[in-house]
């Protein structure tokens, strides 16, 4: 950045705008639709790409956060260590070494067990044998990815228990396809797992997003919310419909240049979009190197002075080209709105074959982030 005395003179040319008051109302929101659960926050990858840190504070009144892995659980514990030592902080990919389980008793981080080599770790561990432990044992239930299948449940609950006197077991599933309603896996899964659990008093969980804000009922003792957290329609193609969510994240950029261009004037790399009539063609300053979709098809809509406008030609590093013929007058510096506020990011997300999640994910660190 470059600073004149201290003041800095340069305009930053993508921000992303992490609103928290969005993210306490989404909260509130999983709240009212979780009837009574605990609430275990999902705040891996930098939060869905909104900062992990500052994320987690605003959530830290939740029952638990979880994070992918070690690394992230670290960070995590190291940063709210004095404010709240004790947060329950989960890491769903548990742990690899025999060093990482060591470390993980230390710093009192909950972990998921999902495979054979997780479950020795645990037994071939000493001190397990005074040291407290809290394990959420994952049961494939249908997303065939991480978890024991359902017949070897009873096998693992007794080997766990040999290990520690003082382990807490939970137990957990995970939807495959929760984000398609029509989809009956979704009931299905959650009746094995209701099944293959029935016999243990451990508390029990099963709901993403997308089984919180289903139809089914399907809550148990913790949910675990994520993208809606963060204000997306967890439900694929429905961005329209309102289930009382608001974006977290609003992606902006700026107009640095607008030039009237001739009819069958070729637009950008490749030239794949021709000018149909003399019409002003505005460049925004974002493009895939800040985490906009490259993938963005023509006619991708931005919100240029709250106009929405249509994307045209290829995305580049740096920049888009919008036809502005509908916006009326634009100027240079004008705020572009790519996708947040007036502008679901699942359907910039529709436009460019992807899902919300991996746009939020994916804006880059040379975005701004600014939280309001
Ligand atoms: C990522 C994740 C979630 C959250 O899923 P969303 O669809 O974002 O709500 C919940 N549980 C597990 C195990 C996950 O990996």
């Amino acid at each position: 950045m470059v600073w004149n005395k201290t003041v800095c003179i340069v305009t930053i040319r993508a921000h992303a705008q992490i609103s928290l008051k969005a993210l306490q109302h989404n909260l509130q929101r999983v709240r009212q639709l979780a009837s009574g659960a605990e609430i275990m926050c999902v705040i891996k990858a930098n939060a869905y790409g909104h900062g992990l840190l500052q994320v987690a504070e605003v959530l830290a009144d939740a029952d638990a956060l979880a994070v992918a892995n070690l690394d992230e659980a670290s960070r995590l514990r190291s940063h709210l260590a004095n404010k709240i030592p004790d947060k329950k902080i989960v890491i769903l990919q548990g742990v690899l070494t025999q060093d990482e389980l060591t470390f993980v008793c230390k710093q009192n981080l909950d972990i998921v067990v999902h495979n054979e080599q997780q479950l020795q770790l645990i037994e071939d561990a000493q001190f397990l044998s005074s040291t407290p432990l809290s394990v959420w044992l994952k049961v494939d239930t249908g997303m065939h990815r991480l978890g024991f299948s359902p017949d070897k449940v009873d096998g693992v609950v007794s080997r766990l228990q040999q290990c520690s006197h003082d382990v807490t077991i939970r137990m957990m599933s995970h939807f495959a396809n929760a984000d398609d309603p029509s989809d009956p896996l979704t009931e299905n899964q959650f009746i094995l797992f209701s099944q293959v659990t029935a016999q243990y008093e451990f508390q029990k969980s099963i709901a993403n997003s997308a089984g919180i804000a289903g139809v089914i009922d399907c809550s148990m003792d913790w949910v675990r919310p994520g993208i809606m957290l963060y204000g997306v329609n967890p439900f694929i193609g429905m961005e329209q419909e309102n289930i009382d969510l608001l974006p977290v994240m609003t992606l902006s950029a700026t107009v640095i240049s607008i030039q009237q261009r001739t009819k069958g004037d070729a637009i950008g790399y490749g030239g794949t979009w021709v000018c149909p009539e003399d019409m002003p063609i505005a460049v925004i300053s974002i493009g895939y190197g800040d985490g906009y979709p490259r993938h963005a098809e023509t006619d991708t809509p931005v919100l240029v002075n709250g106009n929405r406008c249509p994307l045209v030609g290829r995305v580049s590093m740096d920049m888009i080209c919008v036809d502005v013929r509908e916006a009326g007058l634009v100027k240079i510096g004008d705020e572009v709105i790519l996708w947040g506020n007036g502008l679901p990011v699942e359907v910039v997300a529709h436009h460019s074959n992807t899902i919300a999640y991996e746009l939020l994910c994916k804006v880059t660190p040379r975005v701004l982030r600014e939280y309001t």
